[in-house]
């Protein structure tokens, strides 16, 4: 299969043609209907895409809406969430790119990378 780029990943999208099932899921629906996001090969487009034009409801790109949430508020900044995703050595994104669960409260509350709690050990702006 060619790189999916920016304007055709849709037709890749492991979900489809179901996304909008995940959209109105409850939580627990909706842990099971990403599980089928951490072997779908066009994730991280569709996890930009939801970043950047702040899709509020549903699972995109493996993440529920308040991990989206969680990850937007733990870099106010950043606009460029594709290319971020894509290339950047900050380890949050390197464990967003690995094709499993990034755990992500655990990992920003673990202070795994200081960057975005402040400390090892205290969550930092709310990040629960
Ligand atoms: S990452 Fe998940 S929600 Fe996004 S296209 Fe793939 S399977 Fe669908």
């Amino acid at each position: 299969m060619n790189e999916p780029n920016a304007r055709c990943w849709e037709r890749y999208a492991r979900c489809a043609p179901t996304h909008s099932d995940s959209l109105f899921a409850n939580n627990a629906e909706q842990k099971a209907i990403r599980e089928i996001c951490f072997d779908c090969p066009v994730r991280m487009h569709c996890l930009a895409q939801a970043l950047e034009e702040g899709m509020n409801y549903g699972v995109w790109g493996g993440l529920t809406e308040r991990e989206r949430r969680v990850l937007l508020r733990s870099q106010p900044e950043q606009s460029r969430w594709a290319e971020w995703l894509r290339r950047s050595d900050d380890p949050l994104a390197r464990r967003l790119r690995e094709p499993r669960d990034p755990a992500i409260y655990r990992f920003l509350r673990r202070g795994q990378n200081q960057k975005y709690t402040g400390s090892s050990s205290q969550p930092k702006n709310g990040i629960d």
